[in-house]
């Protein structure tokens, strides 16, 4: 099966089956389409029940058209398509897009039409875009092979979406405004050619700069993680997507799970293959217009230029916020600036040219600015008071961005009548304009993000020795038994073959035996209920902690085995166990969930009993390299607690990355394990070790 999307893209020739001559047919605007967009090979419209269509002559069936159509567009009724694959089979027709309805999106009938569909592709190695989909444009080709609108400009985003109502609002969008597309892809049911086909495509497209698209679903998790992270080496790749994954929705036993929503997937994937998410079709168009028409900033430091103060001082505030640099500029750079510009303006980032500027004063100032090292990207900011020139001075914007190649400039030319010509003249230009300069900088933020993602380290995951056969025997002695939930004891047995260190201890069943076990162990010591009925044993008084003397194990023992039946009269209790307690250090929880469809996800918080209550937590999907360890530590507001706060000794970093990195190898070579805490995990100072204190995992057959 050819793997290339080219035929779609640039075919020689197209047939339309099922080309209409009723206006109003999809089969009419199709064809209709196609004659409009302007396409250059050769059109076969096909129907038997026509001569002539749209003044084009029209053909019974494929087969009568006597030569080889490079691309087919479909319209026929669903239930005639897989007899057109039969002829596209025969007449040696590898790439159909079928425009069609009534398949697997109406239920059981059209899945079984759906899975006919494909069969008959399969078998005559025919690539499919759809069914229900609104079609493929491609302004480079001249091709409107949709009934989406009208063929839209040139330009470097390649779009994909799986909903076609959704394409056609953003192609009218679009056509207002004249952004320009490399490609639009509208996927439907993605019957065969899936999101990631495209995606691929798009990436290994010279016209595309930007890969932007609205996706519901994700198929195969683990390959569209690693085609989205090599091509977002290269390209960028910006998504809005609807929906989460089911990974939380499962009852949760343990922590992490109950605080994986399902929204948490998408957002450590998204991270991992440095794809940027954008919440709206505006922000998504702010993002992609910056993305294909301006450099990469070489860092984070901002310019502004702007005709009054107000504006100047929004963009100030928008550029702190979103983690920006407000640019320092250079003396040179200000001399210069005072030697031309009147003494009411400020030389000063932001640069203002004051309420009378004409064009010359933005040209030179923008000029100025641009040759200054210490300014990464510039904003230009204009508002339409009683002298301002705004045709001019998009003309000198496009003019000077132009002439600099290297750093982005983008423009929030405000307001709406007074300035539709200048806004024209920018877009044209390819000088990316924003409606608010607030809109601009949050684009400049996504440039920023994306440069840094390309710069992150290279992965490298590392390995550390363990014992995998203990593992694997006791998930196994598990899995035949049909248990679901590993014990404490077990668990710990887990984590130590993977080099945790967990408290001594065992497990009493008589008060007697309790006191042996303390007397051996050394005081103080703790005690828990020991039942696998019982998950979280704080709830129902089952954890002691401090037990100081024999007499208080042995209260502490008949107290529990007293109260906790009378709570719990179902739990099967097994006694009681006794263990080594572990002073100083902080509580942090590690954890993973398993997303059915990505793996693994890492989690982790602050720890203890408060972990749900306070949600500071954090994800990352496994496995993990030592910075995203690290990442996942400095993306919560416990670290800066764990780091010291108020003349308090920090814990051991390090150690604590190490314990994220030996449970993401845990959780990857054993994909039996569902879910699992480790709460709380005792961290101590600097040189210290850090304790498995209690632990938890869920297994299930892989
Ligand atoms: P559960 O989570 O089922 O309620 P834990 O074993 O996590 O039970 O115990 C609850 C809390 O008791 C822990 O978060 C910790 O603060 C404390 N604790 C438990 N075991 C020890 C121990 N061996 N040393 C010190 N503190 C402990
Ligand atoms: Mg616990």
């Amino acid at each position: 099966m050819p793997k290339s999307l080219q035929s779609f893209f640039k075919p020689e020739s197209v047939a339309i089956v099922g080309a209409s001559r009723e206006p109003g047919k999809v089969g009419y605007a199709i064809l209709d389409s196609i004659i409009k967009g302007g396409y250059g090979g050769e059109i076969f419209p096909v129907n038997p029940k026509a001569e002539e269509v749209l003044g084009r002559r029209c053909y019974a069936d494929l087969k009568a058209i006597g030569k080889t159509p490079e691309l087919v567009v479909v319209v026929v009724p669903a239930r005639f398509v897989s007899g057109v694959m039969e002829q596209c089979k025969a007449v040696g027709t590898r790439a159909v897009i079928v425009i069609t309805a009534g398949f697997k999106e109406i239920g059981d009938d059209g899945q079984k039409l759906e899975d006919e569909l494909l069969a008959a592709a399969r078998a005559g190695g025919i690539r499919v875009i759809g069914p229900n989909c609104l079609g493929v444009m491609v302004p480079g080709s001249r091709l409107n092979a949709s009934f989406g609108g009208d063929l839209p400009v040139k330009g470097g985003i390649g779009y994909i979406s799986q909903s076609g109502a959704l394409l056609a609002a953003i192609l009218d969008m679009a056509n207002a405004s004249g952004i320009g597309f490399s490609k639009l892809v509208s996927i439907g049911n993605k019957a065969d050619v899936g999101e990631l086909d495209v995606i691929s495509a798009l990436g290994d497209d010279p016209d595309t700069r930007v890969i932007a698209g609205y996706l519901e679903s994700i198929g195969d998790g683990n390959a569209f993680v690693r085609e989205a992270e090599r091509i977002s080496q290269k390209k960028p790749i910006l998504l809005m997507k609807s929906g989460g994954t089911d990974a939380g929705a499962a009852a949760a036993s343990s922590h992490t799970g109950s605080l994986a929503g399902g929204e948490t997937a998408y957002e450590c994937v998204f991270e991992r293959a440095g794809i940027i998410r954008c919440d709206s079709i505006s922000t998504q168009f702010e993002y992609a217009q910056a993305f294909a028409e301006q450099p990469l900033p070489a860092g984070p430091r901002v310019a502004v230029i702007t005709n009054a103060g107000g504006p100047g001082i929004m963009a100030a505030d928008a550029v702190e916020r979103e983690g920006l640099s407000f640019a320092q500029l250079s003396a040179d750079t200000v001399a210069r600036l005072s030697s031309k510009l009147p003494a009411a303006a400020n030389v000063h980032n932001p640069i203002d040219v004051l309420g009378d500027a004409m064009s010359d004063r933005y040209e030179f100032a923008l000029e100025t600015v641009l040759a200054d090292p210490g300014v990464d990207s510039v904003l230009v900011l204009l508002t339409p008071q009683a002298m301002t020139a705004g045709s001019e001075t998009a003309e000198a914007v496009v003019r000077m961005n132009a002439a600099s190649s290297e750093k982005p400039v983008l423009a929030s030319f405000m307001g709406s009548a007074k300035v539709s010509r200048a806004v024209r003249i920018l877009r044209d230009g390819g000088v990316p304009q924003y409606a608010s300069p607030e809109a601009a900088v949050g684009a400049l933020r996504a440039l920023n993000d994306y440069v840094r993602w390309r710069a992150r380290p290279r992965r490298v995951v590392k390995l550390y020795p363990v014992n995998r056969r203990k593992v694997e025997r006791i998930i196994d002695r598990h899995l035949r038994r049909e248990l679901r939930e590993i014990g404490e004891t077990e668990s710990k047995e887990i984590l130590e073959a993977y080099g945790f260190v967990t408290p001594k201890g065992s497990v009493a069943t008589s008060p007697e035996q309790a006191v042996g076990i303390a007397e051996q162990l050394g005081y103080p010591v703790v005690m828990k209920i020991w039942s696998p009925d019982i998950i979280h044993k704080s709830d129902v008084g089952g954890v002691r902690v401090g037990l100081g003397s024999s007499r208080e194990v042995r209260d502490a023992f008949d107290l529990m085995m007293y109260r906790i039946p009378k709570k719990k009269p179902d739990a099967d209790i097994l006694g009681v166990l006794v263990q080594e307690m572990c002073t100083g250090g902080q509580e942090v929880i590690l954890g993973m969930n398993r997303d059915p469809r990505f793996g693994p996800l890492m989690m982790f918080g602050m720890g203890g009993i408060l972990v749900e209550v306070l949600k500071d937590v954090s994800f990352y999907l496994a496995p993990l390299t030592a910075d995203e360890a690290k990442q996942m530590l400095m993306s919560t507001r416990t670290y800066q607690m764990l780091t010291g706060v108020r003349g308090q000794e920090g814990v051991d970093i390090d150690a604590l990355g190490e314990g994220l990195q030996r449970l993401s190898q845990l959780v990857t070579e054993f994909p039996q394990i569902k879910e699992m805490d480790i709460n709380p995990y005792l961290v101590g100072p600097a040189g210290t070790t850090p304790v498995a204190v209690d632990a938890r995992i869920s297994v299930e057959k892989d």
